[in-house]
């Protein structure tokens, strides 16, 4: 089965466009994403391995390379670090 993005209500799957990212090493950071991805849902005691999210709930500036990408020079998105994810897909969705 492919990957998917884990955040509630997002069915994003890996495509050229859309990259899948895990969570990240640093205590702090990966505790918002935790936060962010549970939202209003009770927190599991241990936190799946497989827990991924996509590119759409961050922001361009989470990216080091999000120009480099945009123009071609880049085929993998690479996330700062420390970003943390910030939007929800459907809070302003036009499609
Ligand atoms: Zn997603």
């Amino acid at each position: 089965m492919a990957e998917s993005c884990s955040v509630f209500g997002c069915k994003s799957t890996k495509s050229d466009t859309v990259s899948l990212h895990v969570l990240p090493k640093d205590p702090g950071t990966r505790a918002k994403w935790i936060q962010f991805i549970w939202r209003a849902r009770a927190v599991p005691a241990k936190i799946p391995d497989k827990i991924r999210v996509c590119s759409h709930h961050f922001s361009d500036d989470s990216f080091v390379n999000f120009t480099q990408k945009l123009m071609g020079f880049a085929s993998k998105l690479i996330l700062n670090p420390y970003a943390v994810p910030s939007f929800y897909l459907g809070d302003n969705t036009t499609s």
